[in-house]
């Protein structure tokens, strides 16, 4: 079946009917209480319960080595978006039927370009580039006035690869820049709000052009007063020409307006590390930008030495402060072991599936976990289950100890079904998402 050719209608009604995962039983697709969203008419309030769901319950354990996961079949109730109850399961029950899936947090991309992607359309490589970054922003000047085109419509074809890959939610960053001023945030908000019941996103304002190198400053401060969540930023010192200057501008825009901060930084000698140190220090010296500052890329940690990686990774978990990573591989290899080790929030996304910049992103979080699992020799049970945290942005079915975390009652129903018996296979296969449901609504 081929969900992206469909239209959303055609997509949620197909998926509804034919629904490859979770299956509504002969008796139960009689009964009201246990329809699902077959319509636009669908109520965010309809509740449901989904039978023979697997879930972790613990470690198995040969002297202190982790040798497997134990799971057990159990009802979910879902109701109003939430999950209202985890039971024992009831085989016989009216109800839809996960047949024995591992049922998982939906997985999430923390960085992607949603506004700005060829997918949907003809495929195109990358094409020989030169003159860096700043070459790569002449080149968008001249092409963005045509990708804006029809990127509402790439923006929502690119939804429905990462939701039948399992996420549900993604932080895209839009351009903010004199090129497209405010018409490529307008243009996805579009696909945003048709998306809007089976998919999450939140938004960085991004000067994709520089914060000075080309003026957007006006379109920064018009954003930030829009629907957004984070102001972006990239590479302060080779692309303004300053690294105070532009954090200052950038923190200010945040606190202005209660916004959180995303930038990139490709920036990998020592004005990278200078870039790194003062958002540390700005970001301590506001707290409430704590928790919700991050870098995105961020290369120059992969190239300290051993004692000034772990002395910043320690600065970054006390400032609060995220990395999101495309777990790179090849001649750089972030340390992102010691982050996690640290305490600093390590996320993962896609960044492009296909674009201007890079065509390697396959829209799967699950891949983006394996990656990072072979990349670092988190080969056994254990290793490759800690790996989901990347997939799932934070959540994992057990915690270090074996112990059940998730779910638990009043979780929002982001749920994702997969052809797994625990997480460290679906790690290690990059298992099949069979079904999906965002918010109590059943995607697929
Ligand atoms: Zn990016």
């Amino acid at each position: 079946m081929n969900k992206i050719g469909m239209s959303r209608k055609d997509f949620i009604k197909n998926s509804a009917i034919s629904f490859a995962g979770l299956a509504l039983s002969p008796a139960a697709a009689a009964c009201p209480s246990t329809k699902v969203a077959v319509d636009e008419k669908y109520a965010p309030s309809t509740s449901y319960t989904i039978k023979n769901v697997r879930l972790e319950t613990g470690f198995e354990y040969d002297g202190k080595n982790v040798i497997s996961t134990k799971t057990a079949l159990f009802s979910i109730a879902i109701d109003d978006g939430k999950i209202k109850g985890i039971g024992p399961n009831d085989p016989g029950a009216h109800a839809m039927d996960a047949h024995g899936m591992l049922m998982l947090p939906a997985f999430k991309d923390m960085h992607i370009h949603l506004d700005k992607t060829f997918y949907g359309q003809k495929w195109q490589a990358v094409r020989p580039r030169s003159g860096g970054v700043k070459g790569m922003i002449a080149l968008e000047q001249q092409t963005m006035p045509d990708l804006l085109k029809n990127s509402t419509f790439k923006a929502e074809k690119i939804i429905e690869l990462l939701q039948s890959k399992g996420s549900a939610f993604a932080r895209s960053h839009v351009n903010i820049e004199p090129t497209s001023k405010l018409q490529s945030l307008k243009n996805l908000q579009k696909a945003i709000e048709n998306k809007k019941k089976v998919f999450g996103v939140e938004l960085v304002a991004f000067p994709q052009h520089g914060v000075y190198y080309t003026d957007s400053i006006p379109y920064l401060k018009e954003a930030a007063k829009m629907d957004i969540d984070f102001i972006g930023g990239l590479d302060p010192y080779s692309i303004d020409g300053a690294i105070e200057k532009t954090i200052d501008f950038t923190v200010q825009l945040a606190l202005d307006n209660n916004k959180g901060i995303d930038i990139h930084l490709h920036e990998s000698g020592e004005s990278g590390i200078k870039t790194v140190e003062y958002l540390i220090e700005k970001v301590n010296e506001n707290p409430t930008l704590k928790g919700k500052t991050f870098l995105s890329h961020c290369f120059v940690l992969g190239k300290l030495e051993r004692k000034k990686e772990e002395e910043i990774a320690e600065k970054l978990a006390g400032a609060q402060i995220g990395i999101i990573s495309t777990i790179p591989f090849g001649g750089l290899v972030m340390p992102i072991p010691t982050l996690i080790k640290r305490g600093v929030n390590v996320m993962s996304g896609n960044d492009s599936i296909v674009d201007h910049w890079n065509t390697f992103g396959s829209g799967s979080m699950l891949q983006k976990a394996n990656l990072a699992a072979q990349l670092y020799g988190y080969s056994s049970e254990f290793g490759l289950s800690r790996m989901l945290k990347l997939a799932t942005a934070g959540p994992l079915p057990l915690d270090d100890k074996g112990v059940q975390q998730w779910p638990k009652v009043g979780d929002v129903a982001n749920l994702v079904f997969l052809e797994a018996s625990c997480s460290a296979e679906a790690v290690s296969r990059i298992s099949n998402a069979k079904s999906l449901i965002y918010r109590g609504n059943v995607v697929y």
